[in-house]
């Protein structure tokens, strides 16, 4: 059951991926994320990929959460850096 509440929350999410290379901020549905290992920054000449699926998939809901949580770690980091 708690694989199936986490689902449920991160289909409706929404991810915002902050680009370490441009600070293109990329948002994008979890449901989207879910479904590929791999997403490509947005911003122009930019061709930085955030890798999704580290190591194994078996554990997808999982491998999902501990990306999610580095996006938002790099979010707030990103923010510090250019609003001190
Ligand atoms: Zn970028």
């Amino acid at each position: 059951m708690r694989n199936y509440g986490i689902r449920q929350v991160q289909t409706s999410a929404r991810i915002l991926l902050i680009c370490p290379e441009c600070g293109q901020e990329n948002s994008e549905s979890a449901d989207t994320l879910r479904r590929t290992s791999t997403f490509y920054c947005a911003g122009e000449d930019c061709d930085y990929i955030f890798d999704l699926m580290p190591g194994r998939r078996t554990d997808l809901g999982k491998a999902f959460v501990d990306a999610c949580k580095r996006f938002y770690a790099a979010f707030y980091t990103v923010r510090r850096q250019k609003a001190p």
